[in-house]
């Protein structure tokens, strides 16, 4: 199972390959230019979260690593290696949904050992600003998001999904990422978005889109949903909780899985196997299998 593109802000070629892992290993990514070098997609790696999310050890990055991290949790990947042979993950066309069919293509294995979740206990609400996310108990994961962007195309849209029944591939995974025109040159000035293009990302000028059509009347909201889930991804494990999250970003989805990582206290570990409705809460680990 295996992709090649750039990275949407190195512009470096990369090739991506994605293998089977033991249950309880997590997400694991290899860079295979550094003697296969290992970095796990947990908080603790957590490196730059301006534009992307990185991830950082020892001085070794592996960058934008939100959307493949959210493919993983919408099709139930909880342990894979990824081996990668540069700094950035491919941004492919901007979504989720070449990794998704990737991952679909090579098909998915239940492993013996139950589905380890992170069960929220009590409510965790972060303010910086207007920017607001929080987490609230629940029976299943959902994510409700709320953007506000001062453009014609975009303006307040809220969109609220629940992670079950495959809602995840239908109403997520397809959005992808955007960016205006007018900032470009000065984010390339910065060292960001020098893979980004109209094949990759939502483009929009001042007042239109350049690159029609939309995959979705909202789909700039829905590609904020599909970061929150890659980062939040960080957690090292599947949510059962309900976000709230309003003009966030991946700081402050960084900041709530930091301080989860942190606080015991407010989650705990809960495997389902007990659970009645096996065929929605498969109790089982997943991987992905190897062509
Ligand atoms: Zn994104």
């Amino acid at each position: 199972m295996e992709c090649k593109g750039v990275g949407l802000h190195s512009g470096a070629p990369v090739r991506l390959r994605i293998l089977p892992a033991p249950p309880g290993s997590g997400i694991v990514f290899h860079r295979t230019d550094l003697d296969g070098f290992e970095v796990e997609a947990t908080g603790r790696n957590i490196a730059r979260v301006s534009y992307a999310t990185s991830l950082m050890k020892k001085g070794v990055l592996i960058s934008t690593t939100e959307h493949l991290l959210s493919a993983f949790i919408g099709t139930g990947i909880d342990n894979a290696i990824v081996e990668l042979d540069n700094l950035e993950l491919p941004i492919l066309d901007g979504s989720a949904r070449p990794f998704v069919e990737m991952i679909q293509k090579a098909g998915i294995r239940k492993q013996r050992r139950p589905r380890s979740y992170m069960r929220i206990k009590r409510e965790i609400e972060l303010r910086e600003g207007n920017k607001f996310i929080a987490v609230y108990p629940a029976d299943s994961y959902s994510v409700s998001y709320t953007i506000n962007f001062p453009h014609p195309m975009i303006g307040k849209e809220t969109f609220r999904v629940d992670l079950s029944d495959g809602n995840y591939l239908r109403e997520i995974a397809p959005a992808r990422t955007f960016g205006f025109l007018h900032e470009a040159d000065a984010m390339r000035q910065q060292g960001l978005i020098r893979g980004a293009s109209t094949d990759n990302a939502i483009v929009l000028t001042r007042d239109q889109v350049m690159n029609p059509p939309l995959r979705y009347v909202d789909e700039f909201v829905r590609h904020k949903v599909l970061d929150l889930i890659g980062d939040l991804a960080l957690v090292g494990r599947q949510i059962l909780g309900s976000i709230v999250a309003d003009r966030a970003g991946h700081a402050m989805h960084s900041a709530l899985v930091s301080r989860l990582l942190r606080d015991r206290t407010l989650w705990e570990e809960t495997s389902l196997s007990e659970a009645s409705d096996e065929s929605q809460h498969a109790a089982v680990a997943v991987a992905a299998r190897a062509l």
